[in-house]
């Protein structure tokens, strides 16, 4: 079989964790060269040294996804050493949980920051590193939360609905200027990762065997996701596979949305 991303090179923020990290393994496992971008050096790091131990190619940058210098570094960058930029994929998101009363105007604009600013600045300097690579794929990671609501995460839902509907704006401008640019979001439902065991804790006394569980049941298939669930996701997105499509959500949610 030939691998599906050979002698692409992409881009993945968040990468050093959970889906990110996952992303960035299979993409290299499918033959692109991988960047792994994020504020947590030792753990992308380690990530790096597990994608070459196999075989694969990655390395390492520092990317605070809120940066816009940065941002232009990075893909500067990834210019020089890796001759273009094919694939980027906007995954770094966190979560803040708070009743909208309570919620701190600098918490919404922490999450808006991350999850918003961060996918917005990212996809504004891949644009036109991938018009002068003569096309590219841009996949945003929204969520489920994205396309329905839930108490206590009113700054997150608003910040992955953001993304579901930035994402086809962009999808737009791409398609019709004729760059061969296409974008598109994925929604995943509850994944296994760090952020999960954390919600886990929270509402669960610390139970985590037990939160999954509970969050599993949520899902019509009954369990929760795992990461490369959505990595697979991304390699058809940013394969040639998937050459006329854009602007599309892919829900990768064992059923939750589907109710
Ligand atoms: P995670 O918390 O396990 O990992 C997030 C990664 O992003 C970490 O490596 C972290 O260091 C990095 N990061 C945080 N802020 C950053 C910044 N400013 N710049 C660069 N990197 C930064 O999260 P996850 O569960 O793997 O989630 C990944 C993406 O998937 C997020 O966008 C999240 O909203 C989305 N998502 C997750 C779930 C889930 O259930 N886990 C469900 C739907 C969507």
């Amino acid at each position: 079989m030939t691998a599906r991303v050979s002698s692409k090179v992409s881009l993945v923020s968040g990468a050093a964790t959970g889906i990110g990290q996952s992303i960035a393994a299979r993409l290299a496992k499918e033959g692109s060269s991988v960047v792994v971008g994020d504020i947590d050096e030792s753990k992308a790091q380690e990530v790096v040294e597990e994608i070459n131990k196999k075989g694969g190619k990655a390395r390492f940058v520092h990317l605070d996804v809120t940066n816009e210098d940065m941002w232009r570094e990075v893909i500067a960058l990834v210019e020089t050493d890796l001759g273009q930029l094919d694939i980027l994929v906007n995954n770094a998101g966190i979560t803040i949980v708070e009743t909208v009363d309570k919620m701190l105007l600098s918490d919404w604009r922490a999450v808006m920051a991350v999850n918003v600013d961060g996918v917005f600045l990212g996809t504004k300097c891949a644009v036109p590193a991938m018009k002068r690579a003569g096309g590219g794929s841009i996949i945003n990671i929204s969520s489920i939360l994205g396309l329905t609501g839930l108490e206590k995460l009113s700054a997150y839902c608003a910040s992955k609905g953001a993304v579901r509907l930035f994402t086809k704006a962009v999808a737009l401008e791409c398609g019709r200027d004729g760059s061969g640019i296409r974008v598109n979001s994925i929604h995943p439902g509850y994944i296994h990762t760090a952020m999960m065991e954390d919600t886990c804790k929270r509402d669960y006394d610390g139970d985590i065997p037990k939160g999954l569980a509970e969050l599993g049941k949520l899902h019509p298939m009954g369990r929760v996701g795992q990461p490369d669930e959505i990595a697979a996701g991304v390699v058809y997105l940013a394969s040639e596979e998937s050459k006329f499509v854009t602007g599309s959500e892919l829900v990768i949610d064992g059923g939750y949305t589907a109710v």
